[in-house]
């Protein structure tokens, strides 16, 4: 059944269409929905007090639902202003036929004026001011005439099923059909509004996501472990900063791409990259820092810490095997603050002993 009426709500509704065109339709199916309920339990109470006239009077509301099927439809094939019309006259037509000739103003029928009439079309298109105020001044000018019409001038002067009783009850179910559907549309559109919440809040999520990590590897990316770096000085107390910072190439890498190609190059650095990580084990955050450029932060500033955790990440590195006769390698530069250095000072440090340790035949680990 919720499927059923979560699919009826959602006809002509796809995910091309910006939030408020899915709104409307929500709103419009949702009425229309509604209006269908509303006149098929009429029917039967008309058939309970109405004599031989309800035989009239569901002909005239089955009508009016033929109708408001038709919108249904119109809406699924796209054609929302005719849906949204054809809905409009024959809600308005059944109620004013019944009301006008039967059933005079006790019954409270004139408020589906109100109701069908008026709520769906606040949900028309921002672009149909014109539409809209006409449907409104219409719709109030119906409920007018009909709401201070006394039922004397019922067409039928017969009064032979009218009962003040059954009168009573039905102004107050109007009133109640009122409430339940302005509550409808306003939990739809609160429905609606946390559905595009939440997309929004996920698109952010995995904007953010890209924003700071590596797409190739998954590492952070240069920028974001740049502002971690700038954090962490910003935050470092007076005795200065305290973090181990490792700087890592691939050797030889170039010469990976072109024996291999790109794909088993790209391969290779996912490779090395899940080793580092793996090594790492949240005792420090990786990046990749450029083309086959690696950056550590470790969370330890002690020498020996830092030359050991360098030391394992390059032997894990060797242990991923041969490309052919190629080994994947990778040298490693080691900084460990002074205290007082900056982040740029770290960094070159760092770079320094990279650089030295590719000086010395690659492969090895440097520490200052
Ligand atoms: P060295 O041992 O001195 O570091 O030599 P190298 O060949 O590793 O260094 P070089 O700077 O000459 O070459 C780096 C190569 O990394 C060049 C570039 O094509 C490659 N590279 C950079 N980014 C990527 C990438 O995203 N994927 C692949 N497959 N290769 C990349
Ligand atoms: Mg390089
Ligand atoms: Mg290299």
């Amino acid at each position: 059944m919720k499927y059923y009426i979560k699919k009826i709500l959602s006809l002509g509704i796809n995910d091309t269409m910006d939030l408020s065109d899915q709104a409307r339709l929500n709103i419009i199916n949702a009425s229309a929905i509604l209006a269908i309920v509303n006149t098929l339990l009429n029917i039967i109470a008309y058939f309970s007090f109405a004599g031989e006239h309800a035989y009239m009077m569901g002909a005239v509301s089955l009508i009016c639902i033929g109708f408001i099927v038709t919108t249904l439809v119109l809406n699924k094939y796209g054609y929302i202003k005719l849906a949204v019309n054809i809905m409009m006259i024959a809600s308005m037509f059944c109620v004013f036929y019944i009301s006008r000739f039967y059933l005079g103003p006790d019954y409270g029928f004139q408020r589906y004026f109100l109701i069908f009439g008026i709520v769906p079309t606040v949900f028309l298109s921002a672009k149909e001011n014109i539409t809209k105020t006409i449907y409104v001044i219409f719709n109030l000018l119906i409920y007018g005439y009909i709401e201070n019409w006394s039922y004397d001038y019922r067409l039928s002067m017969d009064t032979m099923y009218y009962s003040e009783n059954i009168a009573h009850f039905f102004n107050y179910i109007t009133i109640i059909v009122g409430f339940v559907v302005i509550i409808a549309m306003l939990r739809i559109y609160q429905y609606i509004i946390s559905r595009e919440e939440a997309g929004l809040k996920k698109a952010l999520e995995e904007a953010e996501h890209k924003s700071k990590y590596d797409h190739l590897t998954n590492l952070m990316n240069r920028r974001y472990m740049m502002e971690v770096l700038e954090n962490k000085h910003n935050n470092s107390s007076k005795s200065g900063i305290c973090c181990g910072v490792l700087m890592m190439d691939i050797d030889n890498f170039k010469g990976v791409n072109d024996e291999y190609g790109h794909p088993v190059g790209d391969k290779v650095l996912i490779d090395v990259s899940k080793t580092i990580l793996n090594v790492l084990d949240n005792r420090g955050k990786a990046a990749r820092w450029g083309g086959e450029e690696f950056l550590v932060l470790l969370d330890s500033c002690e020498a020996t810490i830092c030359s050991e955790i360098a030391e394992e990440i390059r032997s894990n590195v060797e242990l991923l095997g041969t490309l052919g006769e190629r080994k994947i390698t990778i040298s490693i530069g080691v900084a460990c603050p002074s205290g007082k250095d900056d982040i740029s000072e770290i960094l070159k440090n760092a770079d320094k002993n990279l650089y030295e340790a590719k000086a010395r035949g690659k492969n090895r680990v440097v520490s200052s």
